[in-house]
């Protein structure tokens, strides 16, 4: 029997305040649960709270990168931008969590270091890193993807005397690089946003690349009103066929293949995409994401426009990709190749010589030190997992979440996992998540899981686990639709490769978001099937 107190005892804990956790408060709320949402923040917005680099903006488009679960909210809400930027989506969180009232069943600044299943009451007794004790019948992880840094361990570790920032823990104070010479680890998603906007203000830029990758311009601008008010005026119809895409995202697929169609008609196609800007690119020909040789098409094609930018050739060349184009994730930019052509931004390839070390003056490549006054790491994350095992889960009988991971994740439709019942992950690894727009992911689990839970009510049930046999035809079909694409030819987050001794696996579920919600629906129709339900 439980000795907690009532107010530590809820139908639900959300781990998390970023726009999953917030909807599922909202949602298990209506739905008529006591809930409570746990975070380690100070705010709710998650990545938009924690990513205050410069430059930071979703990739995907305003418009689309919003929730659509009521129709009030996606009336009134009005973007600036195509692409919103951070300060804009985190005010979009506020807003959200003002207009449900949201804050008064959040408590902030409570990190969740442990959750364990107790079988005989069938619930889940939560503890949090001050020793605070929640006791929950369901277990819902809003923990996020990419929320979890990645800070690789530089032989001097410490030495560096200057600033130092972490663009997935930015300062919530103003950052000035002016009158500073300033270093860049990285060039993911992150620094391709960040470079430019540094440049413009620092001294001196130095930017330590290790691999170079893909991006493509972005072509922000004001939201035309009108376009606005068109697309509010329809909404379900762009919100229904951006769910008809295998990434969630309104941009049509090009049903030809790269290779059999003219050279002429290839270019064309090229760059009327590459005018259109952002993920319009990705749909290009059906086929660059499985065959490598139409994949090459489009590598030769981008690394034309970075040597018809950038002005030196040598810089031009560093920077040009040689991997498969949408192996990494594509990366949309505003004005990142044009940066490389200022007096001011210097190109160091670690991919040669990696960084020997950071000293108390800079960082040291090849025996030469970069001498800096600030260092910014954006080294990315320990993506998809990395949330789940830093919180010691365990499970009847005290199996451990970390130690049944530890050849990689395995997840019953990222959703359940067996051996963990009562336990569901948002999208969690096995889900499409971080291939898709997030926002309509999300939305689609949270709606999931509150139906299972008022599914489980409505019978008098209180457990429900995901079967093994369930997850392992699970987890091979999504071994099996990866294995099929060139995704696994690169180094990657998605793979886990980012991370010294991560199991490699590819994490997220390739098959597309169609296909994925479908049998989802399947699922419950069915009785939920590859669930135990008692
Ligand atoms: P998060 O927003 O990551 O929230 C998770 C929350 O859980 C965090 O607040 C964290 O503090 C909290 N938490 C984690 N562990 C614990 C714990 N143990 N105890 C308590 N609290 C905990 N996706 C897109 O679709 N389009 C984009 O354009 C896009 N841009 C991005 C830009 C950046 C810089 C990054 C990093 C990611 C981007 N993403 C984008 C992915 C983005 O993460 C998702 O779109 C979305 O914001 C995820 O929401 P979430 O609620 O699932 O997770
Ligand atoms: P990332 O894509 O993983 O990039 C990290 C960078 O750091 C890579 O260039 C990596 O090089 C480098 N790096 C890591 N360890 C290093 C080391 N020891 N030495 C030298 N270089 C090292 O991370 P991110 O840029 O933060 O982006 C992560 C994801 O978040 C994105 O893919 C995207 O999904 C999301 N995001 C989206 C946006 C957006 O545009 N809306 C913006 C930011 C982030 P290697 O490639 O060689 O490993």
């Amino acid at each position: 029997m439980s000795v907690l107190h009532p107010s530590t005892q809820f139908d639900a804990i959300v781990v998390g305040a970023g726009f999953a956790g917030l909807y599922m408060l909202h949602r298990l709320r209506t739905m008529g649960f006591r809930a409570l949402v746990l975070e380690a923040g100070e705010g709710v917005g998650g990545t938009w709270y924690w990513n205050r680099y410069p430059g930071a903006r979703c990739d995907v488009e305003s418009m689309e990168y919003s929730y659509q679960f009521d129709a009030a909210l996606q009336q009134e809400w009005n973007w600036s931008e195509r692409y919103a930027t951070q300060p804009e989506i985190l005010r979009y969180a506020e807003h959200v969590a003002e207009r449900f009232d949201l804050k008064r069943d959040i408590r902030f600044e409570t990190r969740v270091t442990a959750a364990r299943f107790y079988e005989d009451t069938a619930r889940w007794m939560i503890e949090a890193e001050d020793g605070r004790r929640f006791d929950a019948g369901f277990l819902v992880m809003a923990t996020g993807c990419l929320s979890t840094s990645n800070t690789p361990a530089f032989p001097g570790g410490d030495a560096f005397s200057g600033e130092r920032y972490l663009t997935g823990r930015w300062p919530h104070h103003p950052v000035s690089f002016k009158g500073k010479r300033v270093g860049i680890i990285g060039t993911g998603s992150s620094a391709i946003q960040a470079i430019p906007l540094i440049a413009a203000e620092a001294t001196q830029l130095t930017v330590f690349q290790r691999t170079p990758n893909y991006s493509v311009p972005a072509h922000n601008a004001p939201l035309d009103p009108e376009a606005a008010r068109a697309i509010k005026a329809d909404y379900a119809t762009l919100r229904r066929r951006a769910r008809q895409n295998r990434a969630g995202i309104d941009f049509t697929i090009n049903p030809k293949k790269a290779l059999e169609v003219t050279s002429e008609e290839r270019q064309r196609v090229y760059e009327e995409r590459w005018a259109m800007g952002g993920f319009h690119f990705y749909g290009c020909f059906s086929d660059l994401p499985l065959d490598l040789a139409a994949n090459e098409t489009a590598q030769d094609f981008i690394r034309s426009k970075i040597r018809a930018v950038v002005r030196d050739p040598k810089t031009a060349a560093t920077l040009s990709p040689a991997n498969v184009f949408g192996c990494k994730r594509l990366c949309v930019d505003s004005g990142y190749w044009e940066t490389f052509n200022r007096p001011n931004v210097t190109l160091v390839d670690v991919a040669s010589e990696p960084i020997e070390a950071l000293t108390q003056a800079g960082v040291r490549v090849g025996g030469r030190e970069h001498a800096l006054d600030a260092i910014v790491f954006a080294t990315g994350f320990d993506a998809m997992t990395g949330a789940l095992n830093r919180i010691d889960i365990s499970g009847p009988g005290g199996a451990r979440l970390v130690d049944t991971w530890r050849d990689g994740p395995r997840t019953y439709l990222g959703l359940g996992i067996a051996g963990f019942p009562n336990l569901f992950t948002i999208t969690g690894p096995g889900s499409p998540s971080v291939l898709t727009n997030m926002l309509p992911s999300i939305e689609q689990h949270v709606e999931w899981i509150a139906d299972c839970l008022v599914h489980l009510r409505a019978r008098g049930l209180r457990r429900i686990e995901a079967e093994p046999a369930a997850q392992d035809a699970w987890v091979a079909h999504g071994a099996e639709v990866a294995d099929a694409t060139l995704r696994g030819t690169c180094s990657s987050w998605y793979l886990g490769s980012n991370i010294p001794g991560k199991p490699l696996v590819f994490m997220p579920y390739i098959g597309g978001f169609p296909a994925y919600v479908q049998k989802c629906a399947e699922v419950v129709a069915s009785g939920y099937d590859g669930f135990r339900l008692s």
